[in-house]
């Protein structure tokens, strides 16, 4: 067998496309949907992820802000500026860039974003939605995963998923969603004691644990469906994904590159729900 490979770029820039009349429906009722991007310091990949956000951004019609704090910010001044974005009429989505210093509390900045701007997902409150089964804002990463497996007729109901990593930003929602979807879900850590005999009862298999190659080719049921969240730097400043690529595309019936596959799913899903923010925020007061 050798695996389809998702064309990520190519579904991502449809999912923007699909967006554009979303876009021109608000901008007949006034509103323009903005995202402001918050980033502390200048870690160099950071600013490449930021400048990519913010280019999708104008692509698609969005209004984009970007805030720069230097890297010595104050917890306080850095929650000071979320709130003067919650309370900006013309930001519709908020997204915090991670990771920030150590010395900052990710988890109180976090959760200093309006629940209704948070077009990241991360809030407690839209992970609790999201974990009750009436999901809002979904985190972006595991959003554009089920949104590829929905494109490329991937059936989840009735099959057994399998999730390696329980992140809070990926493997946890991707099992919730993949859960919600009818799948039977397994979610491994590092602890799972026997990586391989777990993944290999996958027909649905989702990797997001930052170990580049982690899943070899005997690791994988013959025909499954394998999703690589994975983004690894290699000492050659490659980038290379958790799954072995070439050995797994000879197993399974669909598989993911990287980079090039889920990456730019997640960006595309960061303005789908900018969007949505902007739509609920129409729907809820009427005005920008
Ligand atoms: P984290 O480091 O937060 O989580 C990694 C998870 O993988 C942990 O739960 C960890 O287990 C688990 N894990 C690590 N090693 C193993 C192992 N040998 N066997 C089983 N599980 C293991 O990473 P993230 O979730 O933030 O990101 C995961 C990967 O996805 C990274 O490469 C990241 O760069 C990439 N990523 C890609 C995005 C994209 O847009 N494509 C977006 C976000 C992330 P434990 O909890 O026990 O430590």
């Amino acid at each position: 067998m050798h695996a389809r490979i998702i064309d990520g770029r190519a579904l991502a820039s449809a999912f923007r496309a699909s967006l554009i009349p979303r876009v021109e429906a608000l901008a007949a009722k006034g509103t323009r949907p903005g995202l402001a991007v918050l980033q502390v310091g200048n870690h160099p990949a950071s600013r490449i992820y930021v400048q990519n956000k913010v280019k999708a951004c104008v692509e698609t019609g969005l209004r984009s802000t970007q805030v720069e704090l230097p890297d010595d910010v104050s917890e306080a001044d850095l929650l000071e500026q979320i709130q003067v974005l919650n309370e900006d009429p013309q930001v519709h989505g908020i997204l915090v860039q991670l990771p920030l210093p150590s010395r900052l509390s990710a988890d109180r900045v976090l959760q200093a974003v309006a629940p209704a701007k948070d077009a990241d997902g991360f809030h407690p409150i839209n992970m609790g939605l999201l974990a009750i089964g009436t999901p809002r804002f979904v985190p972006c990463t595991p959003l554009g995963v089920m949104r590829m497996l929905e494109r490329e007729n991937v059936r989840v109901e009735g099959r057994h998923a399998v999730v390696v990593g329980r992140s809070n930003i990926v493997g946890k929602p991707a099992a919730l969603l993949l859960l919600q979807k009818g799948a039977t879900v397994t979610v491994c850590n590092s602890k799972t004691p026997d990586l391989g005999d777990v993944t290999r009862r996958a027909d649905v298999l989702v990797v997001a644990a930052g170990r580049p190659g982690l899943v070899a080719s005997g690791m994988v049921k013959p025909g499954a469906a394998v999703i690589d969240v994975g983004i690894n730097r290699l000492p050659d400043g490659t980038l290379a994904g958790d799954v072995d690529f070439r050995g797994v595309s000879e197993v399974a019936s669909l598989i993911t590159p990287v980079p090039g596959g889920v990456g730019p799913m997640t960006i595309a899903m960061l303005l789908e729900n900018t969007v949505l923010a902007a739509e609920l925020s129409v729907a809820s007061t009427g005005r920008t």
